[in-house]
């Protein structure tokens, strides 16, 4: 496991560790000159530490002043695990979250002036406590909006992290769902629906020389033109270059693709990383996803297998009594997978390791 193995990159070299253990996703991205950034959170194999720090602490880099940014890309559970403790090590990052607040997150953020929570739930927990730290270092987040630098860095190698999304639109619709909450009693008002999570989340475009990335978070397509991917396309104030590595959105799901995202974002055939969702009767990506994305690329690799038995947990009271049963034994903990993609800035030919439980899925492997 990478955690044994794993060496420093170097000052000019990019690299991309996607880790996921069956369910949850957490990337670590070495933008070069010693500086790191950290999309969403999960946890090592010892299910106590965020698997960023362990596995940068494995390679002697000092978290408190290596990473720049923590950005939690929307608040769903398999992406928000040990986030608060990650951010809290992180001393010298600034943390980035979508805009497009869902209700619960807003009062949260509301009631946070005097450390209460109102609401219940693993994902206000992380936020609430991210909350108490930044004001604590009497900072507040960066809002990722469409279009908005998140981080960008001058010098010898320089590099730009952008918000491709939430839209103006998922914006919008969420101030209009928390403003329904303000409502008091009086005339019938028109029910607005609450804003799915998925679409409020932050891709990200990344450049760095004359190579780009792009994290495509859990965003989906949507019905409407404003919002979701689709309102990515049509921005014309994004960055117009294609990414050579994709992190593929939403667990390879066919709900969060289009043709456009890889002819108008990505280079032809290009590296293709993601992670499974296992969950109860839910499996990403499915054989009809892999086969969708082999199609556009060959080169699709995954930190596990979608429902791999290593990889799911499963749910109901079987696989409850199994877990339970298996707790203690090693081999059953979830094998923690590492996609991770190495190249050197200058040369655009790069190297992809598969280590823990991560797969090729695309049938070929290397050749960037
Ligand atoms: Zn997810």
């Amino acid at each position: 496991m990478a955690e044994n193995d794993a060496t420093m990159p170097a000052g000019d070299e990019l690299e991309i560790s996607l880790f996921g253990p069956g369910y949850g996703e957490s990337i670590l991205v070495h933008t070069g000159e010693g500086d790191w950034l950290v999309i969403d959170s999960c946890m090592a194999s010892d299910r106590k530490t965020p698997v960023a720090l362990s596995y940068l602490e494995s390679m002697g880099v000092d978290s408190s002043t290596a990473v720049k940014l923590v950005v939690a890309t929307h608040w769903h559970d398999d992406h928000i695990r040990g986030l608060a403790a990650l951010y809290r090590a992180c001393t010298s990052a600034k943390f980035v979250c979508s805009q497009a607040l869902k209700n619960e997150d807003f009062l949260t953020l509301a009631s946070s002036v005097d450390g209460r929570t109102m609401m219940e739930s693993s994902g206000v927990d992380e936020f609430n406590s991210v909350l108490a730290e930044l004001d604590r270092r009497g900072d507040v987040p960066r809002w990722a909006l469409a279009d908005r630098p998140l981080w960008c860095r001058d010098g010898d190698i320089p590099c730009q992290a952008f918000a491709l999304s939430p839209s103006d639109k998922e914006v919008t619709k969420a101030f209009q769902s928390v403003a329904q909450l303000l409502d008091s009693a009086g005339s019938p008002k028109r029910r607005i629906p609450a804003p799915e999570r998925n679409h409020g989340a932050v891709a990200i475009f990344l450049k760095l020389g004359s190579t780009s990335v792009l994290f495509g978070a859990d965003l989906e397509m949507t019905n409407a033109q404003d919002t979701g991917w689709a309102a990515v396309l049509a921005s014309s104030n994004r960055p117009r270059e294609k990414a050579k590595i994709y992190k593929v959105a939403h667990h390879g799901s066919a709900s969060a693709d289009c043709p456009r995202i890889w002819t108008d974002l990505l280079h032809e055939q290009p590296v293709a990383i993601l992670t499974p969702f296992s969950r109860g009767k839910v499996r990403l990506p499915s054989e009809k996803d892999i086969k969708r994305m082999k199609d556009r690329t060959r080169y699709i690799y995954a930190t596990a297998r979608a429902g791999s038995k290593r990889a799911d947990r499963g749910s109901g009271s079987v696989a409850r009594t199994k877990r339970e049963v298996l707790r203690n034994s090693h081999k059953l903990v979830p094998a923690l997978g590492q996609v991770r993609v190495r190249m050197n800035i200058h040369d655009p030919r790069g190297r992809v390791d598969l280590l823990g439980s991560a797969v090729s899925l695309g049938g070929l492997h290397m050749g960037m």
